[in-house]
């Protein structure tokens, strides 16, 4: 069957970006629900429409279709004296965004007094180079479309 909205994609891919870091080895199969739910990069999704099971490519996907653009206003600092214990360069730290949402921010360097945050997930504003392999592809039930997630052995657990 093709791959449309509202169906399970199961899937392997092999992640890296444009410094050849690998991201994702591609071993392990992972189930998505595809159509627009989030559960993976757009790009991915958008490469996927109406293919079936044995689709195999490489993507190319810009900033845009993965992890979105740097948003500089989520960089900021902090003055040491405010900076939790025990927390350390390339550890994370939950704080509240200007929109008032809670925000995970990786500490970035620890500057004299001041404390350097970053509010961006560790991969936007990068292109990745995505190598995928669609493994089989099957309606979504009731229950996986209302909770908006795939099921089973590769999905969510719960
Ligand atoms: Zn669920």
């Amino acid at each position: 069957m093709k791959i449309t909205k509202d169906t399970i994609v199961t899937l392997t891919f092999r992640a890296t970006n444009a410094r050849g870091q690998v991201l994702d080895d591609g071993k392990t199969p992972r189930a998505y629900l595809h159509g627009g739910y989030g559960n993976t990069l757009p790009g991915i999704e958008k490469a996927l429409e109406g293919q079936e099971a044995g689709h195999a490519a490489t993507l190319v996907l810009a900033p845009e279709d993965a992890f979105g653009e740097r948003d500089e206003s989520l960089a900021t600092t902090i003055p040491k004296r405010d900076f939790p214990a025990g927390v350390k360069v390339g550890g994370q730290l939950q704080g509240t965004n200007e929109q008032g949402q809670q925000q995970a921010f990786t500490v970035m360097k620890i500057k004299g007094d001041t404390v350097l945050l970053d509010g961006n997930h560790p991969l936007a504003g990068q292109t990745l180079q995505v190598a995928l392999k669609v493994l089989e592809v099957k309606p979504a039930s009731a229950e996986e479309v209302a909770h908006g997630h795939a099921h089973g052995a590769h999905g969510h657990h719960h």
